[in-house]
């Protein structure tokens, strides 16, 4: 290709919100084996939404609530974010007060002052947050973590797991004095676009592959839902460019889709980076590719027209 064809090529990208940072990744697209995908907030929308919460033991359902939201309320975690969301709602607008003192006070206590006071908060990659509240040691996240700090998970609550896992949602075990308390369910739909373009892709003889930290189960819940075929789940933050790696042994050319600071290293390890536009900052900057719209279909776009500007005949 000409350097004009190079130039025309990153115009019509950027016509249609494909931002291409340079000639050589829109060369190196045309020859993409693999796309990897990662699953939160790239195949999914991104958007948690807790659908269930079930304690096992006796406390109170909106202290238990409560309890789930303090502790996560230091996290950014989307699974964090929807889960103080909801506890939110449960308390403020579940029960709404009649009289006009009663919203004002609510209106007031809504941000932070249901919280519980909160020490030695720390957030675990790829497991979840433990602190303490209450003196008592609470943990919020995945079998690993719950495990790892010698909590015992009872048959009832392993079977409630299982379950939500099995229909495509991620579990989140609760422990409150290292008993395992509860689990809320959280959901987080395909984004619309998605099947169609793990279709186009099978189609182009580009295969899909799946990548998340979550569990297996809901990962192979989703990658079926979704059309995918090779998953890699309970990934750890670090071992996300390892995947990569792994694929790129033979010479394969790989690209990797992805919005989250967990994925950089890998958007950075793949010959071809694309980063959601709606992503964070870091993803964006270690990627080659900005898919602006956020819409899974310029993955599709952009290796297209690097084929088309690049060979001659196809
Ligand atoms: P991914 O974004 O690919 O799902 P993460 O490393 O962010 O990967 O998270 C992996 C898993 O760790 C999550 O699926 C969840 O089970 C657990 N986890 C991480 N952070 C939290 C949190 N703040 N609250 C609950 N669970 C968490
Ligand atoms: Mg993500």
């Amino acid at each position: 290709a000409t350097p004009t064809a190079v130039m025309v090529a990153t115009g019509v990208g950027a016509n249609n919100g494909v931002l291409i940072k340079g000639g050589d990744a829109l060369e190196r697209a045309q020859k993409v084996k693999y796309v990897v995908f990662d699953k939160t907030g790239t195949l999914t929308q991104g958007k948690a939404t807790v659908t269930t919460a079930k304690v096992f033991t006796g406390m109170d359902h909106g202290e238990f609530l409560t309890l789930v939201a303090s502790a996560e309320a230091s996290s950014e975690h989307p699974l964090a974010v929807a889960i103080v969301e909801y506890a939110r709602h449960f308390h403020f607008f579940e029960e709404p007060s009649t009289t006009k003192d009663a919203q004002d006070h609510s209106r007031e206590t809504r941000f932070s002052g249901w919280l519980l006071d909160v020490s030695e908060f720390s957030a675990l990659p790829g497991r979840g947050v433990q602190c303490f509240i209450k003196g008592k040691r609470v943990l919020v996240g995945n079998r690993k973590l719950l495990t790892e700090s010698g909590v015992t998970i009872p048959t009832d609550v392993e079977n409630f797991l299982v379950n939500l896992e099995e229909s495509a949602k991620t579990g989140v075990l609760v422990a409150y004095d290292d008993t395992a308390v509860g689990v809320l369910g959280v959901a987080d739909p395909l984004k619309r676009e998605a099947a169609v373009v793990v279709e186009g892709l099978l189609k182009m003889g580009v295969i899909p592959v799946m990548v998340t930290g979550d569990n297996w189960r809901t990962a192979r819940a989703v990658a079926k839902e979704v059309g995918i075929q090779d998953v890699r789940a309970e990934v750890m933050p670090a071992g996300k460019a390892e995947v990569i790696h792994s694929f790129q042994k033979d010479g394969s050319i790989v690209a990797m889709v992805g919005d989250g600071i967990n994925d950089s290293p890998a958007l950075a390890a793949a010959d071809v980076g694309m980063a959601i536009g709606a992503g964070t900052d870091i993803a964006i900057e270690a990627a080659d590719y900005v898919l602006m719209r956020s819409n899974l279909e310029d993955v599709i776009t952009a290796i297209d027209l690097s084929r088309k500007t690049f060979s001659r005949i196809r």
